[in-house]
């Protein structure tokens, strides 16, 4: 079938939409027409060469849809459900899925732009192969994923809104209630509120955190911070972010602080953050040229550092219980999307990333 996307053939370049070839979904694939696709800092990581990714490809790795057609073998799906993308489809089988990490699942991250049969669905008018994206690619009317990357959901929620539990949402409520584990009481930083920043935040107040200390360099993100659970906000651009930490901590520092940028800088701010015995949780995705530093104080302070890779989630338990969440209205989805655009409009929501407008936009399809 023809379906439209947006195509990135160059770096640094804006995404060509146009119509392209989507095969039919092959053995344990289903067809998906997508309903709101998110627009995260991951897909402009790639665009700018800082995510290694092959081209040309077809972006977007935050969606929800519903199932059109199932591939020969699917068994969990039927056509009319309603589905979150898991942009780490994990196997369930390999090293780390039998190790209960699916979230590191080897299969799934080692599939390049294929599917699990090593191949691509997708081709533009010229007979080019396009790369899927984490086995996604759902910056398209319509897109073909493995059925393990196919979650589904209940009928009720808005599509639109439940796309941002396939890369931010999760990935931030993860790392506060997966990762570091927050504990009611805690006090907990984070540095960065874009979509997976103030998805931390919500992590942290849903679990019981105080204070919540929200640092970015924009007054309307740390507004939205507030209203997302954010107990004290910080401006980095007028005020020095490590003493207002410790003034709001009787000049301690917090039990744990989040990087939500992938920053050196802010790495080594959050890590000099933390009293001793605290916790440090990288969730931005650095470079991977960066080599952000620590010193010795590890040791005789006692402090840890964390990486978390998709909020440590298995997106089979973990997208259903925030999905639960957000219907129970514990989980604040709305208040996040910022902004709605057509497919056409992507380079503009694109632009709109790269400014730090706003929290999160959509792409939304008729
Ligand atoms: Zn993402
Ligand atoms: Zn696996």
């Amino acid at each position: 079938m023809k379906t439209k996307a947006a195509v990135l053939y160059q770096l640094g370049e804006p995404l060509e939409i146009e119509e392209v070839e989507l095969q039919s979904p092959k053995s344990g694939e289903v067809l998906v027409k997508v309903a709101g696709a998110g627009v995260c800092h991951s897909d402009l990581s790639v665009i700018e060469g800082v995510i290694p990714y092959p081209l040309p490809g077809v972006l977007g790795h935050e969606g929800a849809g519903v199932v059109e057609a199932l591939g020969p073998g699917v068994t969990r799906l039927q056509a009319g459900d309603h589905v979150i993308f898991s942009f780490i489809p994990s196997c369930g089988e390999c090293f780390y899925c039998r190790r209960g990490k699916p979230n590191l699942c080897d299969t799934a991250l080692r599939l390049g732009g294929n599917l699990y049969d090593g191949t691509s669905r997708l081709s533009n008018s010229k007979g080019e192969t396009l790369n899927h994206f984490s086995a996604t690619s759902c910056f398209a009317e319509y897109t073909v994923v493995p059925q393990q990357g196919a979650i589904k959901v209940g009928p009720d929620a808005p599509l639109d809104k439940l796309a941002l539990i396939g890369c931010c949402v999760t990935t931030g409520v993860g790392a506060a209630i997966n990762t570091a584990k927050v504990e009611p009481g805690s006090s907990v930083a984070i540095f960065g509120c874009g979509g997976v920043g103030l998805s931390v935040i919500q992590g942290a107040a849903i679990s019981g955190a105080q204070p919540v200390i929200a640092i970015d360099l924009i007054e309307e993100r740390l507004a939205l911070a507030k209203e997302l659970g954010a107990t004290h906000t910080i401006n980095a651009s007028k005020d020095d972010a490590i003493r207002g930490i410790r003034d709001l901590t009787e000049g301690r520092g917090v039990d744990y602080a989040f990087e939500a940028i992938g920053r050196e800088e802010t790495f080594s701010q959050a890590y000099r953050s933390i009293h001793w015995g605290g916790t440090c949780v990288m969730v931005g995705v650095p470079s991977t040229e960066a080599r952000p530093t620590f010193d010795s104080r590890l040791v005789m302070q006692e402090r840890t550092i964390m990486g978390s890779l998709y909020g440590s989630s298995n997106p089979h338990v973990d997208f259903l219980k925030l999905t639960q969440l957000y219907e129970a209205g514990k989980l604040k989805l709305d208040e996040m999307v910022t902004r709605t655009r057509p497919l056409e409009q992507i380079n503009a929501a694109l632009d709109d990333l790269r400014a730090g407008l706003g929290a999160r936009t959509v792409i939304t399809f008729d």
